[in-house]
């Protein structure tokens, strides 16, 4: 099947390197102490996080950093008539580790010793990328709920079809079967920290692939910064400031 038509446009009519539309809304739950939704094109995720609070399982209590959980979900209602796993799946036990590894590598945890921040993410829509996606929505939400962070953490993917490096691919390109690689980074501090590949890749062309989702994850990361700014100004303007 052919993803890049002859005039360099793929199926939803994106450039090879444009991502899909992103956009972000902090305070989606209101019961959480931070919240966001986050949506790249068709996907859309929310997440919500409580915390830093008393550890519930004594026994995981650390007295030197606070435990970080985290449960990737996906509604019953986010994939319409595709192929859907009931909560508790393999896929979701993976993912939800990566997320919180992810996540660890930028909240300061030592700041909150013996307490516990718990990071729900849910997929409302999928449509690839979901957990490039709950990242995005992880970092905001962690933000609007205070949580000490050394920097953002950004997700964005890219694969590699029809000899063309593709950025932020939707579901039919993700399930054509190319390689596929979602990348994290900390902007500020320049560091990578989630890498992960689908299928394999000739080391050259994981090289372009990886720099695309780089760049995918930098644009996440200023769209971030400006809602945040944003979001900053509405609540000092609410205190009166
Ligand atoms: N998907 C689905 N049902 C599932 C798992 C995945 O419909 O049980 C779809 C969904 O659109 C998802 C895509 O397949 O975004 C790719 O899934 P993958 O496991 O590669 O993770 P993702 O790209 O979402 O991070």
């Amino acid at each position: 099947m052919e993803y890049v038509s002859p005039e360099g446009l793929r199926l939803d009519g994106r450039r090879p390197m444009e991502m899909r539309q992103i956009r972000a809304e902090i305070g989606a739950v209101s019961r959480a102490d931070g919240s966001a939704i986050f949506e790249m094109g068709n996907t859309k995720v929310v997440a919500a996080v409580y915390g830093p609070r008393e550890v519930q399982n004594r026994s995981q209590q650390m007295s030197d950093q606070a435990l970080i959980r985290c449960e990737y979900s996906m509604a019953n209602f986010s994939t319409g008539d595709r192929k859907r796993k009931p909560k508790g799946d393999r896929r979701s036990t993976e993912i939800s580790m990566v997320i919180r590894q992810t996540m660890e590598a930028c909240i300061m945890t030592h700041l909150m010793p013996r307490s516990q921040i718990d990071i729900y993410v849910q997929v409302l829509q999928a449509d690839g990328g979901t957990r490039s996606a709950c990242i995005n929505a992880a970092t905001l939400a962690l933000s609007d709920a205070g949580i000490p962070m050394c920097d953002l953490v950004t997700s964005c993917s890219a694969g590699y079809l029809n000899s063309t490096p593709l950025l932020d691919l939707n579901y039919v390109e993700d399930s054509a079967g190319g390689p596929d690689v979602t990348v994290g980074i900390l902007p500020k501090l320049d560091k990578v920290t989630l890498l992960q590949m689908d299928s394999k890749l000739p080391i050259d062309i994981l090289e372009n692939v990886m720099q695309l989702a780089t760049e995918g994850c930098k644009a996440v990361a200023n769209y971030i910064r400006e809602i945040l700014l944003e979001n900053t100004k509405q609540l000092e303007y609410r205190r009166g400031v």
